[in-house]
């Protein structure tokens, strides 16, 4: 028997974290998420569609980590969450153009193993699923780190010069990998006959990502850390508490 999972207060949690859940809501109210088995995370089934999730990616979601979610889980969470929503809306005007324009960009181009891309419908799902995934995931990164840097700052005459060095190396890297995690651009793969994974080697298209962005990433995570609303307060916030500590070091030397 399948057990049926209670998602509704993960997805709530992570909304109020700043994260864009709509589509989730959306796909929680039309489809029974389930238990799956282990590594188990797909939406299958033979008459209607199910979302599984992992005994390993439910425990991550609710894991005793700072946001009480890890950034595997999430980006599994997001992953199978998109693929469920193309789904739901695949008779959608918008979502049936974009499904086709995705067959079309990816049919015939290169695979990473060298053959000829023969599922392109897969890998457009997959793309989306990815890029998806990757992003929350990201962003999910980065708050994570801010919560923790805070957590850790210790107060500027406790400091100690190496732990210093390390907290404020963090803060000020927290943009950068944002940045870089965003930046990517190649997500998808089709099935291989042995149930491989075959990635594909071109980028997602603009119009794919366009759509990803806007309507289910709801425009919260953006390409630039500078202009993530969610995160303005809390780190200029962070970097304030941080400068004090950045001059200590310099104090004790010349003591
Ligand atoms: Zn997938």
């Amino acid at each position: 028997m399948a057990t049926l999972v209670k998602l509704r207060p993960v997805i709530d949690r992570l909304g109020k974290c700043g994260l864009p859940v709509r589509f989730y809501q959306f796909v929680e109210q039309r489809m029974a998420v389930e238990r799956g088995g282990s590594d188990q995370d797909e939406v299958g089934g033979l008459f209607t569609n199910t979302l599984k999730l992992s005994p390993e990616t439910l425990a991550g979601l609710t894991a005793d980590v700072p946001g009480g979610a890890s950034q595997h889980a999430v980006h599994t969470m997001f992953h199978e969450g998109t693929h469920a929503y193309l789904i739901l809306k695949k008779a959608d005007p918008e979502v049936a153009r974009l499904l086709m324009y995705g067959r079309e960009h990816y049919r015939n181009t290169r695979l990473e193993d060298g053959s000829l891309a023969k599922d392109p419908d897969r890998i457009t799902h997959e793309a989306a699923a990815d890029y998806v995934g990757g992003r929350a995931a990201g962003w999910w990164e980065a708050r994570v780190d801010m919560t923790a840097a805070r957590r850790d700052l210790p107060p500027p005459e406790d400091a100690l010069l190496r732990q210093i060095g390390e907290i404020v190396n963090a803060v000020r890297k927290i943009p950068q990998r944002y940045n870089k995690k965003m930046g990517e651009a190649v997500f998808g793969y089709q099935q291989g006959i042995f149930g491989n994974q075959i990635h594909t080697k071109v980028r997602i298209p603009a119009r794919l990502k366009e759509f990803c962005d806007r309507v289910i990433l709801e425009g919260k995570i953006p390409d630039d850390f500078r202009r993530v609303k969610a995160f303005e307060k809390d780190y200029l916030e962070l970097l304030k508490l941080v400068k004090p500590l950045e001059v200590a070091p310099r104090l004790k030397r010349g003591a």
